[in-house]
């Protein structure tokens, strides 16, 4: 184990041990290797749920579910593409057509709002028959338990793409949004150059990062998952790079160890993400990078009449969009999503961390989708060119942030030179 990374998550003292267990020579805490990974969860991160109300649901249950995650979304149009339309009436409106098209428009509003509140009771309805409530990475650890009781495994990434969209060709179009997710990473390592030595995949998942995409490929790759399961899928298929269980929010890794840290698709799961942030922060390398994608809630399809009023009074103050939204409990009982992010508030997580803003943006525009079915390189140019117009670029469906360390690490307790 490179114990010159890892330190204690509870005191941040120095780990010593092996294959079975590590022990903290500062505070005495014992940590577990299970089936060789570390679990460096912090005392008192224990789970807020019992194990024993747990039950997995069936795939067939979990496509139900995220249909319904996507009527929430869309409120009563059924499609994005109606949305569009519906904001070309609106521009219109403020054109000069204001007496004659205010009225319908301002009642599909309120129809909206009506159809979106029913939408919430149902699906909050269903989520009364799990009553599973994901609140703390203590949690996550009993949702392992639950699948191995049951002899069921993880949704991986893959998987998770698979289903999401799982009707025909949109699942293409899905897909190809995925994988851009991860070129998009790439080419932010790639800008590092020979300096990246130490990358952190945060929310490591399966490693899809780096077995499809070589994102720390030949360098130390530190995969962070609260997911032991899907470790050990990391661990099967990059066996040289080290998994970690540990709470994102609470990283038992070194300050000023890392060159390159990225979370995708993970920070909107977080308890606290602005401890997450500060965490990330921490360990970064002065003149290190970490990039973080999670979805907008700017993004054109969020814009039903419920999360419009939220935009408009998260002018008056960003923390009120900073909400839960509704599903708390989702993808086979395992996957919460907690938040939707803007980009005040990424700048506000990153206030005092020491880090600047190099880039922010959005991307996975949805519009449109329907050209773009399985194409990766029509997708990709789309991509380049509304991410290039100002205003536009901030409505895709994800935001991203790249952010530089740019003070002096407190401490660099070893030098990573001398390994183990
Ligand atoms: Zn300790």
């Amino acid at each position: 184990m490179r114990n010159w990374l890892l330190e204690c998550p509870s005191c941040r003292g120095e780990l010593a041990g092996g294959e079975d267990e590590l022990l903290c020579l500062s505070c005495g805490g014992r940590y577990p290797m299970v089936n060789g990974i570390p679990v460096l969860f912090a005392p008192g991160d224990d789970p807020t749920v019992d194990p024993g109300g747990i039950r997995i649901k069936n795939p067939a249950e979990a496509a139900v579910t995220v249909a319904e995650m996507n009527a929430i979304d869309r409120g009563f149009i059924p499609g994005p593409r109606a949305y569009y339309l519906l904001y070309l009436a609106a521009a219109a409106a403020a054109l000069g057509w204001r007496s004659a098209f205010l009225a319908p428009f301002v009642m599909l509003l309120a129809l909206d709002w009506i159809y979106f509140r029913s939408r919430r009771g149902g699906a909050l309805k269903r989520f009364e028959r799990n009553p599973l409530r994901l609140r703390s990475a203590g949690d996550w650890r009993i949702v392992d338990s639950a699948y191995e009781r049951e002899g069921k495994t993880q949704p991986t990434m893959s998987d998770w793409v698979g289903l999401g969209g799982g009707r025909g060709a949109l699942d293409a179009g899905t897909a190809i949004a995925d994988d851009e997710r991860y070129h998009d990473i790439l080419r932010v390592y790639r800008s590092l150059g020979e300096r990246a030595a130490v990358i952190a995949d945060i929310g490591a998942n399966d490693g899809r990062a780096c077995w499809e995409f070589g994102i720390g490929a030949g360098r130390l790759l530190v995969g962070v998952d609260v997911s032991r399961l899907l470790l050990e899928e990391f661990s099967a298929r990059l066996p040289e790079m080290t998994a970690i269980q540990a709470d994102g929010a609470r990283l038992p890794v070194r300050s000023g160890t890392v060159d390159f840290l990225f979370c995708t698709e993970t920070l909107e799961h977080m308890t606290d993400p602005s401890a997450a942030m500060a965490e990330f922060a921490r360990v970064l390398k002065p003149g290190g990078l970490m990039m973080i994608q999670s979805p907008n809630a700017h993004r054109l399809r969020n814009l039903n009449i419920f999360h419009i009023l939220t935009l408009v009074l998260s002018l008056l103050n960003d923390r009120i969009l900073q909400r839960k939204i509704v599903h708390e409990n989702t993808w086979l009982n395992a996957c919460t999503y907690h938040w939707d992010f803007s980009l005040q508030h990424y700048k506000r997580m990153l206030r005092g961390t020491g880090c600047r803003i190099v880039e922010t943006r959005s991307s996975s525009f949805f519009f449109p989708l329907f050209l773009l079915r399985g194409r990766a390189e029509p997708y990709r140019r789309k991509e380049r060119i509304l991410s290039s117009i100002p205003v536009v670029k901030y409505f895709g469906g994800d935001l991203v942030l790249v952010a530089e360390k740019t003070d002096e690490p407190v401490s660099l307790r070893m030098n990573p030179e001398s390994k183990d």
